[in-house]
């Protein structure tokens, strides 16, 4: 057998609603098998905690090997496992084709979503932090948005929200928009469909977007969405929002609950789906809610035509913009110098597997220079505010954090990451470790900035 596969990786579709899926003891089996290939392999070492976790627990057992590993502590594992796909995309020279056919994300996903469906310990707290559209539905109610957001800042409350919900007192927690995105780009978009400039399709890019809001961008930090719109005028694309929308479920996938998954699936795809087929490139500003669309979606719902539709539409923004200038229809005339930008490549961005397109956009900013930090920031979605794992995510961090603070070409004038949680991590990481400061801001906020637009 060859040593690592030479051909492209390809996934196998998760057989989750099958009863098999959710046999114990064939996931066990299934984990024993992976992580004795892991511990002969060690390659993901750095990676994030769940294999030094793993490797400890075999260099403390009596035989050395997985087989002295006690399986009440494979869930050690995948407790520290948040799905960010890296290893399986960037590392593991095992994965389908190859006959080894390690897919060591996905059977953490198989142990969460056993795990799930028996009740963890933490399955209130998980869910609560993972319903990002019904919490921003209700903190963002007149009034409680205000209360809500003063209680972020409370050092009484936040030990009062340790104690009792898990979420640790000193984790970064955004703070709710007084008026969701989606409500204010509707009152816009009456006003931009009247003024719609003709729709010019390009050879890799649909003339026309659509936007897929996602819960960060609608309930937390609505001004991004608005960049991207001014960004998108500014090109003469015409644009809309997805009349519908629910959360894309990459938080309930990250827990293993795939029922809620189905659930906002169900209610996603119709409305994108029209958008698809009426020729609308679907833009989702947050690198995870693309990826779900993209990748987790279509190996979860194989058989689903609207599925695929949506796959083969949905963008990353700069994935489109980048197109975009290839096919000679981006506005390159830049007005505003970034100086030196930081930044973060996101681990759901890199796994899309299209190169960096937003440092490519970034850099055709006359001066403007780029450093690029390829690393996991350790937030990991809701995965480094809870209790537990807090520390842990400001540790596997710390590299990215001196990285993000020291640009090579001088004092750094702007850190930025795509994604927008990972940013306020990062900044966070950076003041708690009194590395020098800069200002943090989205990257289409810096493209706006870029054009000049107010
Ligand atoms: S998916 Fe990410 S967090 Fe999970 S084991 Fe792989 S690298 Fe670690
Ligand atoms: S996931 Fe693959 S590359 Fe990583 S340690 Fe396991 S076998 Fe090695």
């Amino acid at each position: 057998m060859r040593e690592g596969s030479l051909e492209a990786p390809t996934r196998h579709p998760i057989d989750w609603q099958s009863a098999a899926f959710y046999d114990e003891k064939a996931c066990f089996d299934e984990m024993e098998r992976i992580f004795d290939i892991c511990h002969g392999c060690r390659r993901c070492v750095s990676l994030c905690n769940a294999f030094p976790t793993l490797f400890d627990l075999v260099d403390a057992s009596e035989t050395l090997e997985v087989d002295g590993v006690d399986r009440k502590n494979y869930m050690k594992v995948v407790d520290q496992c948040y799905l960010c796909d890296l290893c399986y995309l960037t590392k593991c020279p095992y994965v389908p084709p190859h006959a080894w056919n390690v897919d060591f994300p996905h059977v953490m996903l198989r142990a969460k979503a056993i795990a799930f469906k028996k009740g963890t310990p933490t399955k209130f707290r998980d869910s609560q932090l993972a319903s990002t559209d019904r919490n921003g539905k209700l903190a963002g109610i007149p009034v409680v948005v205000q209360a809500v957001n003063a209680l972020a800042k409370n050092n009484r409350a936040r030990e009062l929200g340790e104690s009792m919900l898990g979420v640790h007192r000193d984790a970064w927690v955004p703070e709710f928009a007084p008026r969701p995105f989606r409500a204010v780009a509707a009152s816009a978009q009456a006003k931009a469909a009247r003024e719609a400039p003709a729709v010019r399709n390009g050879q890799r890019t649909p003339g026309k977007v659509a936007i897929f809001s996602t819960c960060y961008i609608n309930y937390n930090e609505p001004g991004i969405g608005l960049d991207l719109i001014k960004i998108l005028e500014h090109n003469g694309i015409p644009w809309v929002v997805a009349d519908k929308e629910a959360c894309c479920g990459m938080p309930k996938l990250e827990l293993g609950d795939l029922d809620g998954v189905a659930a906002l699936k169900a209610a996603n795809m119709p409305a994108l789906a029209r958008l698809a087929r009426e020729g609308y490139a679907i833009l989702a500003p947050i690198p995870s809610c693309a990826l779900m669309f993209k990748q987790e979606l279509p190996l979860l719902f194989p058989s689903c035509n609207e599925t695929k539709t949506v796959q083969s539409a949905m963008f990353d923004p700069f994935e489109y913009f980048v197109d975009r200038h290839k096919d000679g229809l981006l506005n390159t005339g830049f007005s505003t110098s970034l100086g030196h930008v930081s930044y973060h490549v996101a681990c759901h961005l890199r796994v899309q597997n299209m190169g960096q397109r937003t440092r490519e956009l970034l850099a055709m900013v006359p001066d403007t220079q780029v450093h690029t930090v390829e690393r996991c920031s350790g937030h990991a979605g809701t995965w480094g505010v809870k209790k537990e794992f807090f520390e842990g995510a400001m540790k596997i961090g710390k590299p990215v954090f001196r990285q993000m603070s020291a640009h090579p070409k001088g004092p750094t004038d702007w850190i930025a990451s795509d994604c927008q949680l990972a940013g306020h991590h990062i900044a966070q990481g950076i003041e708690r470790n009194q590395f020098p400061q800069a200002p943090m801001a989205h990257p289409l906020t810096l493209l706006r900035k870029a054009y000049g637009l107010p």
